[in-house]
């Protein structure tokens, strides 16, 4: 019969793999297995919070993919036997595979950070995962009622976490919603880092948007928040200072989504290392790791990524599965936009390669770079429109 690609999690390298795979390969039977019915992106989310588009603007369906003759299941996967090459559906059902594909994304950690439970996120939202938009809309509500002059905490990791500058465009994001609506309003972001992505660029667009208003606090003036206590509403500091905040948004340390994790791909740091050039895990033959889940620095956890090496996983697959090479030298792509304000776009720009001896990626020298630094506002409003289409671009290449 049929080779038969199985490819876990509908989001951005599942989607953007399935989708690849049915129009690059038609011999291929494709199958997508995800639970939920609606994608909502976690790009353009911080938009959201800003008020500048809504939920159902970045929400997608998978009948694109029915129609490309993907067989799309909506199901959990509940385990994985790599060595009979099958799956287990927490519907029941077993789905033999020939080669899989996994882009489950991450778990965020509950264990990692004392106070902050799924029961705690109710009240201080992480935001950070898609599900169905509700913590985006709970975050949205709480900013929306803050208090005149309130403060707005955040909580950010350590590195490595899903997107770099996703804090930092957040931040934007949420000031730009008060210097409209709360203008004396506060925002101190605590960081368990002391630098971060586009860090000069997104300091002076703070500077110059919405100055006096953001506060961010690197890990050497104690900006690692080691406690929250939601009942309390305050983030306890590393050397042992309260805070309190209106509202509090956490993002907590993360790891690979839990299936992967489950089926003994990942590492210690809870990551699965991967073959560079055809993404298949360490740990397994025929399973193929992509996006957020798998470890490859210097490339960023972004949803551009998971596009771009889903392509290139998929491109092995086909090779494998008739005995063939997997296509040498490869390139991924990175392009991160950020909003810091309305017509106020930034981007980061990264181009990489398997290294030589194929233990890792490297990023090609005298490539890529950032947006200039210093007075540029046609650029600004330039690279504001350049977001935009992106968003169009890539959702149309997971979903369309
Ligand atoms: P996801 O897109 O999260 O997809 C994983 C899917 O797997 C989910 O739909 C999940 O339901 C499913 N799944 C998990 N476990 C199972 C299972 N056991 N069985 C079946 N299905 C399962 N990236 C950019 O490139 N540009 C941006 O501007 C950008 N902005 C961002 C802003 C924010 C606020 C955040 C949080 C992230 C942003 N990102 C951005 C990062 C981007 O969202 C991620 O890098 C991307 O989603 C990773 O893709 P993925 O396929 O690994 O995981």
């Amino acid at each position: 019969g049929q080779a038969r690609l199985v490819v876990v999690g509908g989001g951005f390298g599942g989607a953007s793999a399935a989708r690849f795979a049915r129009m690059t390969y038609p011999w291929l039977d494709v199958t997508l297995i995800e639970p939920k019915t609606r994608f909502v992106t976690c790009p353009y989310g911080n938009l959201v919070l800003a008020g500048t588009r809504r939920l159902e603007q970045i929400s997608h369906g998978y009948d694109g993919l029915r129609a490309r003759g993907v067989n799309v299941v909506h199901d959990w996967v509940a385990g994985i036997d790599p060595a009979a090459r099958s799956l287990r559906l927490r519907g029941g059902a077993t789905v033999a595979y020939d080669r899989l594909i996994l882009s489950p994304g991450i778990a965020l950690r509950w264990d990692a950070l004392p106070g902050y439970d799924e029961a705690a996120s109710e009240i201080f939202p992480h935001a950070w995962v898609p599900g169905e938009g509700a913590q985006t809309t709970l975050l949205r509500r709480q900013i929306e009622a803050l208090p005149e002059g309130g403060v707005v905490g955040l909580a950010i990791p350590d590195n490595p976490f899903r997107c770099p500058p996703g804090p930092y465009e957040r931040i934007s994001m949420i000031a730009a919603h008060l210097k409209r609506h709360n203008p004396r309003a506060k925002i101190l972001a605590f960081d368990a880092k002391n630098a971060f992505s586009k860090q000069g660029l997104f300091q002076d667009a703070w500077g110059e948007l919405y100055p006096g208003m953001i506060e961010w606090v690197p890990a050497s003036q104690d900006g690692r928040i080691t406690r929250v206590d939601p009942g309390a509403r305050e983030f306890e500091s590393e050397f042992g200072t309260r805070h309190k905040v209106d509202v509090g948004n956490v993002i907590p340390p993360q790891s690979a989504a839990r299936i992967a994790i489950e089926a003994g791909l990942a590492n210690a740091g809870g990551w699965v290392p991967v073959d560079p050039l055809t993404f298949e895990a360490r740990q397994a033959t025929g399973i193929h790791v992509i996006g957020d889940a798998n470890v490859a620095p210097p490339m960023p956890k972004s949803g551009y990524v998971a596009n771009s090496t889903a392509k290139q996983a998929v491109a092995s697959v086909a090779a494998l599965l008739r005995g063939e090479a997997p296509p040498a030298a490869p390139v991924y792509f990175n392009t991160c936009y950020s909003h810091v304000g309305e017509d106020y776009g930034i981007s980061v720009v990264g181009v990489f390669r398997p290294n030589p001896d194929g233990s890792g990626f490297v990023e090609t020298p005298q490539s890529g770079g950032v947006s200039p630094r210093g007075n540029h506002p046609e650029q600004r409003r330039l690279e504001a429109l350049y977001a935009d289409a992106w968003y169009a671009s890539i959702t149309r290449d997971m979903f369309g």
